[in-house]
């Protein structure tokens, strides 16, 4: 069987690497494909086959995996003459784990037309879970799509949901990129409290780590504005993105997210403030320039 992977960066590197490995132990083969010259070179020299272009790596895949910034750059590789949609063989199955946006999605669907299978496929865990095959992944997809494809997805996540049909892993990961931001909002504000009474602030991180606000972002996120880097694992323009989706999604469902709404607004400013390659934690820099004082260790 042919696998291919489209899109090499923070969590699509690690997550082919991953696959590349079961690849090799099954028989498989994994053709990779990204503007980006080096990333390829680098699973090449692993084992992986380079994919000259969508296209021409398309047309040799029974199972895709995409792991690209946004639904422009899903859609702009789906549609076309030298598009995925028209070059994968009618047959071949579509695993989709970028944050995505529904309606997007619909749309590749319909085109499909039913000649292919459309998973989503979004994950969540940080470029270390990817490298590490720690993710954990939220599907819409058939009970018996995933039998078949089981032990591809788990060479990269360690957790898989099967949320339901179609479209219900989109959603599952907005939900919880939602709470997630909520938090890394909120580190920066209890971190500031901290500061301004001088705590020692690794002191109240571990503090932090004993109670019960323990969690990923408390965990992950607070070391890296500690020590300045803000994280570079994600960036801040991929982050207000996904806030946006969440908004959407929300006034879609007609649900009320008044934190939400504040918390987005703060995306969009940190954004214009640092630009989108900036690190998503940059967000905490505002909150950091606008009380004057660094939250450092
Ligand atoms: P990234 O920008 O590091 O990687 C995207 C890759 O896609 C890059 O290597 C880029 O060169 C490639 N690419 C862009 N346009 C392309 C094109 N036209 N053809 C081929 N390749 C192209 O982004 P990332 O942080 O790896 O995130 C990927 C997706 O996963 C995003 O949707 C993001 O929201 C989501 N995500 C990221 C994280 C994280 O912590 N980084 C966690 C969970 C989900």
């Amino acid at each position: 069987m042919n696998i291919g992977f489209i899109g090499l960066g923070n969590m699509g590197y690690g997550m082919a690497l991953n696959l590349l490995e079961q690849c090799q132990q099954s028989g498989n083969s994994l053709i990779v494909f990204d503007i980006k010259q080096d990333v390829v070179d680098k699973l090449v020299a692993k084992g992986a086959t380079a994919g000259e272009s969508v296209a021409n790596m398309c047309s040799r895949c029974d199972v895709l995996f995409t792991s690209l910034p946004s639904s422009k750059e899903v859609n702009l590789l789906a549609f076309g003459a030298e598009g995925i949609l028209a070059n994968l063989p009618a047959g071949a199955t579509w695993f989709e784990t970028s944050t995505n946006e529904l309606a997007e999605w619909e749309k590749i669907k319909s085109a499909a037309s039913g000649r292919l299978t459309l998973v989503d496929a979004p994950v969540s865990g940080g470029a270390e879970g990817a490298l590490a095959g720690t993710l954990a992944t939220f599907l819409g997809i058939d009970e018996n799509v995933l039998a078949k494809f089981e032990s591809l997805l788990t060479s990269f996540a360690a957790r898989i949901f099967r949320m339901g049909p179609s479209g219900a892993g989109y959603v599952a990961k907005l939900a919880q990129l939602h709470l997630n931001y909520l938090v890394a909002q909120g580190i920066g504000e209890t971190l500031m409290i901290g500061a301004k009474a001088n705590l020692d602030l690794t002191t109240l991180h571990s503090v932090l780590m004993s109670s019960c606000a323990r969690g990923y972002v408390v965990e992950s996120y607070i070391p890296k504005v500690l020590d300045g880097s803000y994280d570079n694992s994600f960036a801040l323009g991929l982050a207000e993105k996904d806030m946006r989706l969440i908004t959407e999604l929300s006034h879609h469902l007609g649900v009320s997210m008044p934190l939400g709404e504040k918390v987005y607004d703060t995306y969009q400013e940190a954004t214009k403030a640092y630009g989108a390659d900036a690190p998503h934690l940059s967000v905490v820099r505002l909150i950091e320039e606008s009380h004057d004082q660094l939250l450092r260790s």
